[in-house]
């Protein structure tokens, strides 16, 4: 049986992170992951020419762990425009920045609609959360969850009303959150806010893969092995343990950092590991990829659906194509759409739904979109209501050199997985 000093098992964002902070350190350490890529969730697929994100995801260039762990430049990231088309009763709205200039942008927009008092309170959260954050409290992947509220009761207590929360707040943060009814805890949604105002959302050139195979690149050689799914741990009461492999081989660690997803990390621990610790249930997307030629009218511009469910499947509409450079051919155009969850239709007519809907937005240009990929990813953000994070463990070490690692310790994004990782990490160096 082989044997080594720290085993983390998966190469996503939070296992990537923990190695890098490992590695840097001076620590031997290998990483073991099922999947013939690094990056978990974070994935792209070539498809006939273009590069096709699994479910669409943006990186926000604020992220404190991107800043510490990733190279910008080297990223070549191309940014979306600050504002947005919200979609309204068939009608795109324009609202130019509502981040870093919310009073002007409501007001312009959304006037009659809403009141300018919604604008004026858009104004202050964002000061407040603004500066929570730069004082630490309101990371979600630190703070602890005490009595935090969703965030529709936060919104609401903070007076803002129902309209202005159906058509800013569900639209943009529901296809965040992949949830509309805004049952995400506040501090998610403060963090979450706070970055899109400080910061801009971007993709990496050729496709959101490129963050973890830039994570990938940092570590020492030969220190990730691919194609490689662990079947069992067995926790060692001494410290750490050892790995079954699926490949038949069994390894021995010291340490050992399980960074797989929460259901699986809990599928491959005995059931004592955990002790009263329950993984917590996913939300799923599903995102449709078209091609077209030439460039739709809405270019990098973000277009969120106000409507109702009833009008068709779209949560948000993008062009990542014409964000940054390598998601398409020459010539040619990438089209996301992502689905929302409470679509009543079947899956089978969710592309000629897609271009329907969308069609009474851009025009008649949509009809001749051609369908590239269905991409459905059914475990993509852990729930993060108050409740299910408050029984979340307060430490992610399960025994003396076993320790969880993931976002489903921190916050769902790329920000709460680099974290996690490197939280872990330090606290192994602790040790
Ligand atoms: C559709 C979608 C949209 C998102 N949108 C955003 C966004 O816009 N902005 C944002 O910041 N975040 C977004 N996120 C969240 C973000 O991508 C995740 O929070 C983050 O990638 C999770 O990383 P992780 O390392 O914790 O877990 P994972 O990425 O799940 O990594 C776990 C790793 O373990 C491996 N593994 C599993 N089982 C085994 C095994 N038996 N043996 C060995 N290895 C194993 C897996 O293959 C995987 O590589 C989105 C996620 C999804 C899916």
């Amino acid at each position: 049986m082989q044997t080594a000093d720290c085993i983390i098992v998966g190469a996503g964002l939070a296992g990537l992170s923990c190695g890098q902070t490992l590695a840097a350190a001076g620590r031997r350490v290998q990483i073991i992951e099922a999947a013939d890529q690094p990056g978990g969730r974070v994935a792209t697929d070539a498809v006939d020419g273009f590069r096709v994100d699994r479910g669409f995801q943006v990186y926000l260039d604020a992220y404190p762990e991107g800043q510490r762990f990733l190279d910008h430049r080297a990223l070549q990231l191309g940014c979306f425009e600050p504002g947005a088309l919200v979609a309204s009763g068939g009608r795109l709205l324009p609202v130019s920045d509502p981040w870093r200039r919310p009073l002007a942008a409501i007001r312009s927009v959304l006037r009659g609609t809403v009141g300018v008092t919604d604008g004026i309170r858009t104004a202050r959260l964002r000061s407040e959360m603004i500066r929570s954050v730069r004082q630490g409290r309101v990371d979600p992947a630190v703070v602890a969850p005490g009595d935090e509220r969703s965030t529709r009761s936060s919104l609401e207590s903070r007076g803002f009303s129902a309209d202005f929360i159906r058509l800013f707040f569900e639209p943009f943060f529901g296809g965040v959150f992949l949830e509309r009814e805004l049952a995400t805890a506040e501090t998610v949604f403060g963090f979450t806010f706070a970055m899109f105002s400080l910061g801009r959302a971007c993709l990496p050139a050729g496709g959101m893969a490129a963050i973890p195979r830039q994570l990938a690149s940092g570590l020492p050689t030969g220190s990730l092995e691919l194609g490689t799914p662990v079947e069992r741990i067995e926790p060692d009461h001494a410290g750490g343990g050892e790995l079954f492999l699926a490949d038949g081989r069994r390894l021995a660690a010291r340490m050992i950092v399980v960074a797989t997803d929460a259901v699986t990390a809990a599928n491959l621990l005995p059931a004592e590991a955990g002790g009263s610790w329950q993984p917590p249930a996913f939300k799923s997307t599903t995102l449709v990829a078209f091609a077209a030629d030439g460039q739709p009218a809405c270019g990098r511009t973000l277009i969120v659906s106000a409507e109702p469910a009833a009008a068709g499947p779209i949560d948000n509409l993008t062009v990542p194509s014409a964000v940054a450079a390598g998601y398409a051919p020459a010539g040619q155009s990438l089209i996301y759409a992502s689905v929302r969850g409470d679509w009543p239709g079947a899956a089978a007519d969710l592309p000629a739904a897609i271009q329907q809907q969308a069609a009474g937005w851009l025009g008649a240009e949509v009809n001749g979109w051609r369908q590239l990929a269905t991409v459905a990813v059914p475990r993509a953000l852990p729930v993060e209501t108050p409740a299910v994070r408050r029984a979340r463990p307060v430490s992610g070490q399960l025994g003396p050199g076993l320790f969880l690692c993931g976002d489903h310790l921190t916050t769902s994004s790329i920000n709460g997985a680099l974290a996690a990782g490197r939280r872990v990490a330090e606290t192994l160096l602790a040790s």
